[in-house]
């Protein structure tokens, strides 16, 4: 298509004539030679004049008559694309508008066809609830890290008794809690923090470069923004949350998830509303 369209401005409508016009000089190559090497030398000769000659009309017979046949289908398929409930054309539309037609069609079948896959792929990654990531975005904003930035903690968020929200408020209430809770977690986060929605009410956060007591202490202070400035109640007291933090230093991210499950499981054992960390071979360290 480069090559089409940058010969365009030969006959711009006519990719007949462009043909034409391309194989006519083709196929007078060796007469041109002939000529310029005959005047040159001076010796040219009538009878290899005549010979040349005739072969490149031969030649350029054949051309035309190739192309004619070549073009024929793309003509036909003009016939087949013109609608039916409209007036035959009087004339039928030149190959070259066809072909720029499809062209320009095929492109913008591309583009409609990227911006699908674009929205589908933000649709797989991103949780319409809370508008953060999901799980699987997660998973991949993780998986594309450069080995430099694979470092740091990963914390994993589950509010406390959350389902007592739904029962006592309603799912409504529930749901605007969760993105009050997600708008509140992406806010007093870092910017290079990674947060998403691990399932129902827990999250994940991954802080780079953070030790678990950096983790720690700024998890800490979300969770007593919490207490002075609640996402929501429930009993007249503000709703918490309770966290595993684990160290995560590039390897394999599953054992640190883990990890800061267990940490998790900790600190909802320990009374919840509490950071708890993952301390490797020892028990999990909550306040
Ligand atoms: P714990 O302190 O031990 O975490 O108790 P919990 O009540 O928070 O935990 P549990 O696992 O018993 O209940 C979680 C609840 O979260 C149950 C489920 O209905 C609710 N939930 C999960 N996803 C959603 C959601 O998308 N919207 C709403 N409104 N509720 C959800
Ligand atoms: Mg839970
Ligand atoms: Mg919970």
């Amino acid at each position: 298509m480069h090559f089409y369209l940058a010969t365009s401005f030969i006959f711009p409508r006519s990719l007949r004539l462009r043909l034409f016009t391309l194989c006519f000089v083709a196929t007078h190559l060796p007469l041109l030679g002939y000529c310029v090497w005959g005047l040159s030398t001076g010796r040219i000769a009538l009878a290899e004049f005549m010979a040349v000659m005739l072969a490149t009309l031969i030649g350029t017979g054949m051309a035309l008559w190739g192309i004619g046949a070549l073009l024929n289908p793309i003509h036909a398929l003009a016939h087949a694309l013109h609608r039916k409930d409209e007036a035959p054309p009087t004339t039928l539309p030149e190959v070259g508008d066809v072909i720029r037609t499809l062209y320009s069609g095929v492109q913008q079948a591309a583009a409609t066809t990227r911006a699908q896959m674009d929205d589908l792929h933000v649709a797989a990654h991103a949780d319409p609830l809370t508008g953060i990531a999901n799980r699987r975005g997660f998973l991949a904003r993780i998986d594309a890290l450069p080995p430099t930035a694979r470092r740091g903690c990963i914390a994993i968020l589950d509010l406390d008794h959350f389902k007592q929200v739904n029962d006592q408020s309603g799912h409504d209430e529930g749901d605007r809690l969760l993105a009050a809770f997600a708008s509140r977690l992406s806010a007093q986060l870092r910017r290079v923090d990674m947060v998403a929605r691990w399932g129902g009410e827990e999250f994940v956060v991954f802080l780079p470069g953070c030790i678990e007591d950096e983790a720690s202490w700024s998890l800490s202070r979300i969770a007593s923004l919490m207490r002075s400035d609640p996402v929501g109640r429930l009993d007249g007291r503000a709703i918490s949350f309770s966290a595993g933090v684990a160290r995560w230093s590039g390897d394999n991210i599953d054992a640190a998830l883990s990890a800061a499950d267990k940490a998790l499981y900790e600190a909802k054992r320990a009374g919840r509303d509490r950071i708890c960390r993952a301390e490797s071979r020892l028990q999990p360290a909550c306040p």
